[in-house]
């Protein structure tokens, strides 16, 4: 069920618990902002998803409430992994879903990374 872009922070949701290491993940990356693994259901061969260490809902609530320094370090984390994958010379796709008509399903902010072949129309009509 897609969830409330702005909602209460639930820290039983899957990220959470894989922050927590509750539950296992292919860690691609970890610094003090962030942590990235690949996705359970790649939608691309590299499919990536980036998440803050801080319990933000969605990217509504990271932009509305966390400090610039969290926001930068976020941003950098992603930046450290797509340099890590050497993903800017065939390039790559940044994504993140915040809300219901988005189909946001994971209410821990999160940032998808796709790349590693031609990645079509950005929207499906
Ligand atoms: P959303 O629709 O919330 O933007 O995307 C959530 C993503 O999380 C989906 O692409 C889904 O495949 C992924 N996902 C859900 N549960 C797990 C999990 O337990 N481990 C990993 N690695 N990815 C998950």
């Amino acid at each position: 069920m897609a969830v409330n872009a702005l909602g209460d922070y639930d820290d039983t949701n899957v990220f959470a618990r894989i922050l927590r290491g509750e539950i296992p993940c292919r860690k691609v990356y970890e610094d003090e902002s962030v942590l990235a693994f690949h996705d359970i259901n790649p939608q691309a061969p590299v499919h990536v998803l980036v998440i803050p260490k801080q319990p933000y809902v969605s990217m509504a609530d990271f932009l509305e409430s966390a400090s610039a320094e969290q926001i930068a370090g976020f941003w950098r984390g992603v930046g450290a992994v797509a340099r890590l994958l050497n993903l800017a010379p065939g390039g790559f796709r940044l994504l993140s879903n915040a809300g219901r008509d988005a189909h946001q399903e994971v209410p821990h902010m999160h940032v998808h990374l796709f790349a590693g072949r031609e990645l079509g129309a950005m929207l499906v009509a």
